[in-house]
């Protein structure tokens, strides 16, 4: 059996963030992914100068697809405004092995399924034995699975569903668009170009408004990409998107279990405006390394549950998620 003072479940943000402190620390890490990096994952790909400051990450220093934005082009209801906000884009698929390798710890490919308890230990599998379990897996993560979801259900009100790809395209706009609303979509639409010729478009919306109206984001696709060809954006004859789900911000209680600990995606801790999802992954990776290498108290109680501090923030969040989600 494989031993390590610490196993992370999951390479993404979350995991390798925790991952790169936890073997600065002098600890023995293994992080168990059921992907092959580099992998796909899907997502816009814009990242605030807050994650790139909390990753340490000089973007002059980082090797791949980059781009900033100094303003977001924000639409709602035939309305648009240019806000004046810094923000970046980063293409994943180069992101995420990037941060993992940078992490030093030893990745291997596995798809966790069991995991027990050994006296203080956890044994996964079978096969790796530790004494931290970190569960950065994700929307399906293992670790939450196991010892998190019968006394911390997630809260259906927050789940977000979305439906995007990301294509070569030789863009002619390096603006990020964000259109809310539109089109009767109970939900937000993005084009976010980056570096090296790809664009990331696609639709998100409250899971539980969609199917309240019995719809499907993939009904509202070719309207959305004709309005992108409309404005002269995209025009590309091949889109073939997917779909995945994640889970919004809400009532963050529950988070350790002995040594057991649950971060981004798998703790659900997206933001309510925005649904960024990044930052609060790579924030709760770094608190849940502090948590094991000094002891700290690991509370997820500081993660903020919106991007902006505006009057617009706050009715997006009441929006997407209403009231009832914080319950
Ligand atoms: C379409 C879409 C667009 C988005 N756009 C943005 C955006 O522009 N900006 C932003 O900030 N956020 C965005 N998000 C949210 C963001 O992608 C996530 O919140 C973020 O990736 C969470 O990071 P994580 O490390 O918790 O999980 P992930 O990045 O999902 O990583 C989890 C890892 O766990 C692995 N895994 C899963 N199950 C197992 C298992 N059983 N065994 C082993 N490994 C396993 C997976 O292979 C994966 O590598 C978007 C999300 C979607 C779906």
């Amino acid at each position: 059996m494989k031993q390590a003072d610490a196993i992370v479940v999951g390479g993404g943000p979350a995991g390798s963030t925790c991952a790169w402190k936890l073997k600065a620390a002098g600890l023995d890490v293994l992080v168990l992914d059921r992907a092959g990096f580099p992998r796909t994952k899907l997502c816009a790909g814009w990242v605030t100068p807050k994650v790139m400051a909390n990753l340490e990450l000089d973007p002059r220093d980082y090797p791949h697809s980059f781009m900033t934005f100094d303003e977001l082009h924000l639409h709602c209801k035939g309305f648009s405004k240019k806000l004046h906000a810094p923000q970046h884009s980063i293409r994943r698929l180069e992101f995420d092995d990037f941060l993992l390798r940078r992490s030093g710890a030893e990745v291997l490919q596995h798809e966790v399924k069991g995991i027990e308890v050994a006296g203080t230990d956890y044994i996964i599998d079978d096969a790796y034995r530790c004494k931290y379990l970190v569960g950065a897996g994700g929307t399906r993560c293992p670790v939450y699975r196991t010892f998190f979801r019968s006394v911390s259900p997630r809260n259906y009100w927050l789940q977000t569903a979305t439906y995007e790809q990301e294509i070569p395209y030789r863009w002619n706009q390096a603006a990020c668009h964000l259109w809310f609303f539109d089109g009767g979509l109970p939900g937000y639409a993005w084009y976010v170009p980056k570096a090296n010729g790809f664009v990331n478009v696609g639709l998100g919306s409250m899971a539980v408004q969609l199917k309240r109206r019995k719809g499907h984001l993939r009904d509202h696709w070719d309207r959305f990409v004709g309005k992108l060809e409309g404005r002269g954006l995209v025009d590309y004859k091949h889109f073939h998107p997917t779909g995945y789900s994640y889970y919004l911000h809400g009532n963050v209680d529950l988070v350790r279990q002995g040594n057991a600990f649950i971060t981004g995606d798998a703790a659900g801790l997206a933001t309510r405006d925005m649904c960024e999802g990044i930052g609060p992954a790579v924030e709760s990776g770094l608190l849940a390394a502090a948590a094991i290498v000094s002891g700290t108290e690991y509370t997820l109680s500081g993660i903020a549950s919106l991007t902006g501090s505006t009057f617009l923030s706050r009715i997006l969040a009441s929006k997407f998620a209403g009231t009832r989600a914080l319950h």
